[in-house]
């Protein structure tokens, strides 16, 4: 049995990066950076206005207030060419460029027109680099502006159309495929009977796969038969860079999952964590280079276990920096029970006080089968293995459900 952060470390070791491919920005949304990102302009490009007003030199308005020449006007889009000469203004607009010879804008609220708009009267001075942008004073030319690892989210969205990138590179997405094992599963469409009960699995998995970005297939259920097994793997390795299968990992006497990885020739780099709920999860690599989790049937188990080793995986093979679930503090709403030699990652709802602390209050539940309560739960609160019970009012990790 291994502890959970030697088997994150491991799936973070034997999954890479899958191969890159350039997307649309528009469909970028989600993708991961496979390469920096570089400025292919000066941002702004120009000394750009920041209010509408008056486009002045601030000598002239030593003494205000101050009767200038408008001499014209410089748009969005639509600069004003000339030089701006003593005792002259550009009537100018936010985001047009800063005429030459001017060296501050005024704002349009303190000054007045006369005179038909031929002159105008400005009631307050201006310091020189009032009101614009100066060129290159937030990005210059060349600089880099991403990162490969950087996840293509809104605001780096607009950072990557601001420099050309109608196409962005970025890591080709995992093709998932999840099976379920055990002869009890019918699909969602029937109606079980007596022993029968209705594959979930397929659904959560499906969900958090694609959640954590990689396209998904289901495969048909491989019931509980060692054959079949063996040959819905044999086909999903072959169109897949991970297999998640669900069931069939614990030590009953229809659990076929590993003896049917181990008759494939699989390498499994671990079979049991130090966790609660999923101790018996299975990690391996099948001879074509797919890689496989075998995660236990149970509903909650499965949640658990994909997100904590799972998405890493997925996540590794987009490119990602920090690839697992992001740990963060939070005081226990109430008592949270642990296990002599298991970390525990109990469900749990978080809220925050009227000064913004984070609180965890562990699910009201019947236990590690109630995927319904589990279904509530936003965070896992970690429980390390050896805390016996962890105190309310106490500070512990927790983790944030994806999804
Ligand atoms: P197993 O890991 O195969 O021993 O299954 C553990 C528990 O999870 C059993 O109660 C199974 O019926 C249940 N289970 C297994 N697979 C699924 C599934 N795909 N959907 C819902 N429940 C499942
Ligand atoms: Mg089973």
């Amino acid at each position: 049995m291994i502890p959970v952060s030697e088997a994150i470390r491991i799936v973070v070791e034997k999954a890479g990066p899958l191969a890159a491919e350039r997307v649309a920005l528009g469909e970028a949304l989600g993708r991961v950076l496979a390469e920096d990102a570089f400025a292919d302009t000066d941002l702004p490009p120009f000394d750009r206005a920041q209010m509408d007003g008056y486009a002045v030199r601030s000598e002239d308005l030593r003494e205000t207030p101050a009767r200038l020449r408008v001499v014209g006007e410089a748009a969005a889009g639509d600069g004003w060419r000339g030089a701006l000469r003593a005792g002259e203004a550009v009537r100018i607009m936010t985001g047009a460029p800063l005429p030459a010879g001017a060296d501050s804008v005024q704002q349009v609220e303190v000054t007045r027109e006369e005179d038909d708009g031929e002159f105008v009267l400005i009631e307050r001075a201006t310091e020189p680099g009032q009101f614009f942008v100066p060129r290159a004073s937030e990005i210059r030319k060349g600089e880099r502006v991403l990162e490969a690892g950087d996840e293509v989210s809104a605001a780096r969205a607009a950072v990557l159309a601001s420099f050309g990138y109608a196409s962005v590179p970025v890591r080709r997405r995992p093709r998932v495929a999840v099976l379920a094992t055990g002869t009890e599963l019918v699909q969602v469409g029937e109606r079980p009977s007596e022993d029968q009960i209705r594959d979930s699995n397929s659904y959560s998995l499906a969900a958090y796969a694609s959640l954590a970005g990689a396209s998904v297939e289901r495969l048909p259920f491989a019931g509980d038969d060692p054959e079949l097994l063996r040959v819905e793997i044999e086909r999903a390795a072959g169109r897949s860079d991970l297999l998640v299968l669900s069931g069939g990992v614990s030590m009953g006497r229809y659990d076929f999952t590993k003896a049917a990885l181990r008759a494939l020739g699989a390498e499994v780099f671990f079979e049991r964590v130090a966790l609660r709920p999923g101790k018996p999860t299975v990690f391996a690599r099948l001879p074509g280079g797919t890689l496989v989790f075998g995660l236990p049937g149970n509903p909650v188990s499965v949640s658990v276990t994909f997100n904590l080793f799972a998405r890493t995986a997925l996540r590794v093979m987009q490119g990602v920096r920090d690839a697992e679930l992001f740990e963060e503090a939070a005081v226990l709403a109430r008592p949270a029970k642990g296990a002599a030699e298991r970390a525990s990652y109990l469900p749990a709802v978080l809220s925050t006080d009227d000064k913004g602390l984070l609180f965890a209050a562990p699910l009201r539940w019947g236990g590690s089968s109630d995927f319904v309560a589990f279904a509530r739960a936003t965070a896992l609160i970690i429980v390390p293995a050896g805390v016996k019970l962890a105190e309310a009012g106490s500070v512990v990790k927790v983790v944030r459900l994806p999804g």
